[in-house]
């Protein structure tokens, strides 16, 4: 057993090498709330709660007044053992705030697993009753039974297309072999953007795009029609339409061809379940910051 000691928080800004714009936002810094918690064994656990005022209106001060004065007198003085009844009382402790409890249950997560020994994905997948894997470079051990690699996006921010082939063809000399673009912000135009990302990535690069929220039904329908007419090879699309239109995201993905994905439509299985139920996407995007309810 391994008493919590303490459940510390700390602000860091971190600036961009080129500015993040999307339908919603545009912002040239990260800004995000660092939360450490400690164990009686000397071992610290890290979670964070970024800063989105438009997507989850999640703020730096609201997540470090969530943590010290409503989440971190649940932890403090248990016993790290009992994490599942912990995190529990985590999620119960207050209504919403879902970055700061993502912080504070995933630095107790981290913790737990440090203590242990263990990467937090062997953690989970014992709990989950499945074999442990490890993804390459992770290099804790703990006898990984496999090894298995995920290739990641990297986000190109909305611009001109000029902007997006440049940015474009700088992420592929960096060595990703995947775009994710970010639309919606004119629907008269998206098209020729996607085109200049395609042709700048070459025909061996994935690109998904993301309309955060951007379009109408009907442009959403209009646009993505299109893309699949002008053959672009785009994966998917994430959030066409306004988050809480779930019937319109059905409505959309009814419509089309390409596949469609949820994320600010989806904050936590309640959500999720009604996405199910109205056949309103083919992935969800699944982010630390929306997912502190249970
Ligand atoms: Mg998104």
């Amino acid at each position: 057993m391994a008493r919590i000691r303490a459940v510390r928080s700390s602000v860091l800004s971190i600036p961009l090498h080129t500015p993040f714009v999307t339908a919603l936002r545009r912002t040239s810094t990260i800004d995000t709330l660092i939360v450490c918690l400690d164990l009686a064994d000397g071992t610290t656990g890290l979670g964070e709660a970024p800063q989105v005022w438009a997507v989850t209106g999640d703020s730096v001060a609201s997540a470090t007044a969530c943590v010290e004065q409503v989440l971190a007198p649940v932890l403090v003085g248990a016993d790290s053992d009992d994490w599942d009844a912990l995190a529990a009382g985590v999620a119960r402790a207050c209504a919403r705030n879902f970055g700061a409890k993502a912080a504070v249950e995933t630095a107790l997560l981290d913790a737990v697993a440090r203590a242990a020994g263990m990467p937090l994905a062997h953690l989970f997948a014992d709990v989950a009753g499945v074999p442990r894997r490890v993804s390459r470079g992770v290099g804790l051990g703990g006898g990984a039974a496999g090894v298995f690699e995920v290739a990641t996006d990297v986000t190109i921010s909305a611009g001109s297309p000029e902007a997006l082939r440049s940015a474009a063809q700088a992420r592929v000399a960096e060595g990703f072999t995947r775009l994710k673009l970010k639309v919606g912000t004119d629907a008269a135009t998206d098209v020729a953007r996607v085109r200049a990302v395609r042709e700048a990535a070459g025909p061996g690069i994935g690109v998904r795009l993301d309309a955060n929220q951007g379009w109408s039904r009907e442009d959403a329908v209009a646009v993505i029609r299109a893309l699949a007419e002008a053959d672009l090879g785009v994966e998917i699309v994430e959030q066409p339409v306004a988050g809480d239109d779930v019937e319109g995201l059905a409505w959309v993905r009814e419509r089309v061809d390409l596949p469609i994905m949820a994320d600010e439509t989806v904050y936590g299985a309640t959500d999720l379940e009604r996405v199910i139920r109205l056949e309103a996407a083919d992935a969800v995007n699944v982010k630390l910051a929306k997912c502190g309810d249970r």
